[in-house]
């Protein structure tokens, strides 16, 4: 069994290639929550649906947001009556989030997810890390924001001092799903927003020491391929490179998988790690992606 710990984006990309080539049944995909929020009355579980709709072949590779070909006249139409909306939602992807929003009545977020990946015939087991709600507050020099409101409606541009997030309780299964795991896999996703909040929750680090535990650095030379990462990691005082992310990971990583551009980080991350693997780690194509999850999955193949 594998576990990997996911964020919304780059994971993602990688859960592309490692179910190429082992049985999707054999793998526990741990979901970053707090990006969660409400949005025009529904639930928007950002890096879970991306995981459910990559997993059933449907997301949006363009933006990793949201289902390939959606339309948006709910979304039009809402403008157009006066309801204005914050994140541009697709139709196919709103029954989604409507659908969870609806079961969230009755169910904790965890059920509605396991109800959502069956119902999109998805193998794999996907556990949000919480059933607890919580938050990411930013603060910045135009003073503090939540996330969407720093990322979408501000577009990541005030400058970061730090960054807060609420402790929550691990869902359950979590544990245990790292503990007994033959390997976890922690993808290349934002150290700070996706992968932080997962490991910062009570005994996650624990079971991580207790396990084999790949990672894939976020950060190739010294800049992340998308996203805020960047920004982020230096507000919190980390340098932006993987040597910046294994310094955040070494305590409970066993091998650490680096970009061929940052072969100069080798020698001074193997003093942190014991195996550090050098290949390209830039997913372009099912080609790379595939390449990649074998580099990581190599001994268990
Ligand atoms: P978010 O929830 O949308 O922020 O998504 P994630 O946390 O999963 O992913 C964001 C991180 O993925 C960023 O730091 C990117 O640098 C990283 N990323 C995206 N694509 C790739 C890729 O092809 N290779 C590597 N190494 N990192 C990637």
């Amino acid at each position: 069994m594998i576990t990997i710990l996911s964020g919304g984006t780059g994971t993602p990309k990688l859960l592309q290639g490692i179910i190429q080539i082992i049985n999707p049944k054999k793998l526990t995909i741990i979901a970053n929550t707090l990006e969660n929020s409400y949005f025009s009355g529904v639930c928007v579980a950002a890096d879970i649906d991306t995981i459910l709709y990559t997993l059933s072949g449907i997301i949006n590779e363009k933006t990793w947001y949201g289902i390939a070909d959606d339309t948006f006249i709910t979304h039009e139409t809402l403008k157009e009556i006066g309801c204005g909306e914050t994140l541009k939602i697709g139709d196919r992807d709103r029954a989604f989030k409507i659908q969870k929003t609806l079961l969230l009545d009755k169910n904790p977020l965890s059920k509605a997810v396991d109800i959502q990946r069956k119902a999109l015939g998805i193998e794999s087991l996907i556990i949000p890390m919480s059933n607890e709600e919580s938050y990411i507050k930013i603060k910045t020099d135009e003073g503090e924001m939540d996330f969407h409101e720093f990322l979408v409606e501000r577009r990541g541009e005030p400058e970061v001092h730090d960054l807060i997030y609420q402790n929550v309780e691990p869902s359950p299964g979590i544990i245990e799903s790292i503990e007994d795991a033959d390997m976890v896999v922690i993808g290349p996703s934002n150290p700070v927003t996706s992968i932080g909040p997962i490991i910062s929750m009570d005994d996650v680090v624990d079971a991580l020491k207790k396990s084999y535990v790949t990672a894939v650095s976020p950060i190739i030379g010294d800049v992340p391929v998308s996203g805020p990462a960047a920004k982020f990691m230096s507000a919190l005082g980390h340098e932006v490179s993987c040597l910046g992310v294994a310094a955040m990971y070494h305590d409970f990583l066993d091998k650490f998988i680096i970009d061929l551009e940052d072969t100069k980080y080798q020698k001074k991350i193997e003093k942190l790690i014991s195996e550090v693997v050098v290949t390209n780690t830039n997913m372009k194509n099912i080609e790379d992606k595939m390449m990649l999850a074998r580099s990581i999955l190599g001994e268990i193949l």
